[in-house]
Order: C-alpha cells, then structure tokens, then sequence
C-alpha cells in the first residue's frame, strides 16, 4: 500500500513540484497518474522509489517512511519494487536473461531459483526465446518487455512505471498494457504515469490527474480528460 500526506517537494532551484498531496492507493489497484508535462507526474513518482525525497509530509510505501530510508538502504527498499521506465535502462553489454536475472544475483539466490524464475518471467512477457540477445538486438518494444520482466523477476508487491510507452508505437504500446494488465490481474499494483489518451479511456482504471504540483482529479476507471 502507498500513503502519502501533505506531501511537498521543492527542488533546490525553488521550484515547488509538488505542493501538497494526500493520496492512499490500496495494494492490487492499477492507478494511471496523467497532467500536462511540468505538472509534478514524474516527481510524484519518483518518490516512490525514493529518487527523489520529499521537503516535507510523509510517504509510506508497504509500511515503509521512504523520507526516513538511509541511502545505504535505498538499494534494499527497492528490491521490493518494480520500476520500469520510458528508456528501458537495461545494461547494454548484457544478454537479455542475465538483464532480468541480475536482480536475483544480487541478492544470492540459489542459481537453480534463479534460472527457473528468470525463465519463468521471460515467459510472461514471451521473450524465452531470445534470452541470449543483447538489447540493442531487440526492437523497441521488445526491450521494454525485458525491463518489465526484470521489475517483476523479485515479486514485487508494487511496480512504478515512469511512460513506459512513450517510446513505442501504438501497436506495441497496447502489447506492453496487456503485459501491465496480466501483472495487476495476479494482484501486483501498478501507479503508471502516462500520456497515451487511447489506453487510459480504453482500459479503464483509477486516473490521478496532477496539475500544478496537487491532484486535480481522482476518479475510479476515469478519463484521460486532457486533448493531448
Ligand atoms: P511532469 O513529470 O509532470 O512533467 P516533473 O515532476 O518532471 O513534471 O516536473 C515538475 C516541475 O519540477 C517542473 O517545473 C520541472 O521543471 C521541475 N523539476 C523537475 N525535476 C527537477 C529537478 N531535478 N530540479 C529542479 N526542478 C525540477
Ligand atoms: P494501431 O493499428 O493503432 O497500431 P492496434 O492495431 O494495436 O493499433 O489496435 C487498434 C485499436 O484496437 C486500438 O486503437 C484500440 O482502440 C484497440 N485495441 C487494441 N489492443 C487493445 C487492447 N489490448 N485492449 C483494448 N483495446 C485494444
């Protein structure tokens, strides 16, 4: 579960990004957050995962006060995360199985859990065959596939994902949803900033607008209520 109350975050440049959210998104909801650019969705967001830290209110995350996190800590509080983003950050040199797998590595699983979980994933996001690709091998849509499967390959209770299509044509734009879709149907909430108009009034969940730094609009299986 996700809490935050009376949230503000001022960057040091005296820009107040965010200026003053309460906000609880119950665990197994699918939350799009929408708003016109420079409205404060991607700050939202990344304190989430703590990329970022509020200037005051407080923000907890399955119980956890991200502002209070030691930053030696942050690594460990986001293992029990997923995060994808729009330029997928996989490590190039990387094959696409050791991409997903590296997460697990980390945290010294057994090498036999490892490949049957890594497998495992790659399966969901159908891309078994080509776990011995690197990244620049692999369309577009195929990358974000992999960055997906490696923010799930831990079990996160929770997946953050920062326009994960706003670099993929519409076609594979609805593959990556369906992907989503399939993650939050086994219970796995997902909070997605997004721009896509069509997927956020076609699949319908609750929309978060942020306009300005506060939430204009929260709506169970709302509109994307913008022209753009
Ligand atoms: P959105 O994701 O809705 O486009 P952002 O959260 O990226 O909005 O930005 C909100 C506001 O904060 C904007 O005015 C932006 O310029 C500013 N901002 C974002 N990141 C930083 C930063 N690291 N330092 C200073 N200002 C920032
Ligand atoms: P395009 O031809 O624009 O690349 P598609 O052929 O994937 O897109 O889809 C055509 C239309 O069908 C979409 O614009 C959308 O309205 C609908 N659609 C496609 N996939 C889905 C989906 N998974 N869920 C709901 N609607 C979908």
């Amino acid at each position: 579960m996700i809490e935050m109350q009376d949230v503000f975050k001022k960057y040091p440049n005296g820009v107040t990004a965010i200026n003053g959210i309460d906000v609880r998104i119950n665990q197994g909801e699918f939350v799009y957050v929408v708003g016109p650019s420079g409205a404060g969705k991607s700050t939202f967001i990344k304190m989430m995962y703590r990329e970022e830290v509020p200037t005051s209110g407080t923000i907890t995350m399955n119980g956890v006060n991200v502002a209070k996190i030691k930053n030696k800590k942050v690594p460990i509080f986001r293992r029990n995360l997923g995060v994808v983003f729009q330029d997928f950050k996989l490590l190039p040199t990387k094959t696409v199985y050791e991409n997903v797998a590296f997460a697990l590595e980390v945290i010294e699983a057994q090498p036999k859990f490892i490949k049957k979980r890594v497998m495992e994933v790659l399966d969901l996001v159908n891309l078994k065959h080509k776990a011995r690709m690197l990244p620049t091998e692999l369309s577009g849509g195929e990358q974000q596939r992999v960055s997906i499967a490696r923010s799930i390959v831990n079990s996160p209770k929770i997946v953050i994902a920062d326009e994960p299509t706003g670099n993929l044509d519409p076609e594979t734009s609805w593959e990556i949803m369906n992907i989503f879709e399939e993650i939050n149907n086994r219970g796995t909430t997902i909070v997605m900033a997004t721009h896509n108009r069509e997927i956020v009034n076609t699949i319908k969940h609750r929309v978060i607008a942020i306009e300005a730094g506060k939430i204009a609009r929260d709506e169970q299986r709302g509109d994307y209520g913008y022209e753009n």
